[in-house]
This record gives structure tokens, sequence and C-alpha cells, in this order.
């Protein structure tokens, strides 16, 4: 499971890398990025994020 960051919304406030329960969130490029080996698609950050820019991908590996 991961996480999905749509760029065009993202303003990369680094507050979901922050919620993560599991620290699967890092910043990357000036953006957070999920690694689904450690995801557990809870939701925290889709719900935490104030731009909208995360989505939660279901079986998808990157
Ligand atoms: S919380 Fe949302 S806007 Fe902030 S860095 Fe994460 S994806 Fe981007
Ligand atoms: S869905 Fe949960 S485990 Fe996955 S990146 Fe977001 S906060 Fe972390």
């Amino acid at each position: 499971m991961t996480v999905k960051v749509d760029r065009g919304k993202c303003i990369s406030c680094f507050g979901c890398v922050s919620v993560c329960p599991v620290m699967a969130l890092k910043e990357k490029e000036r953006f957070p990025e999920c690694d689904p080996d450690k995801c557990t698609s809870c939701g925290t950050c889709v719900k935490f994020c104030p731009a909208g820019a995360l989505t939660l991908v279901k079986g998808e590996k990157k």
C-alpha cells in the first residue's frame, strides 16, 4: 500500500512526514515520498494534508 502525492497540489509543508505513525513518508526532491513497504494505509496523512494532495493507492508498488 502506498500514498500518491499530487505535486501540483502539494505545498511542501511536510506535515504529513511528521504525522505518519510508521515514518513511511520521507522528503525527496522537495516533495514527500511514501515507502510502500512501511505504509499501513492508515489514512492519517491523507486526512491531515491541508492541500488535499495525498491519495491512498491500493495494490501499487510505486
Ligand atoms: S501534508 Fe500535503 S501539502 Fe504538506 S507536504 Fe504532505 S502532501 Fe504536501
Ligand atoms: S497512510 Fe498512514 S502509514 Fe501510510 S504514509 Fe500515510 S500516515 Fe503513513
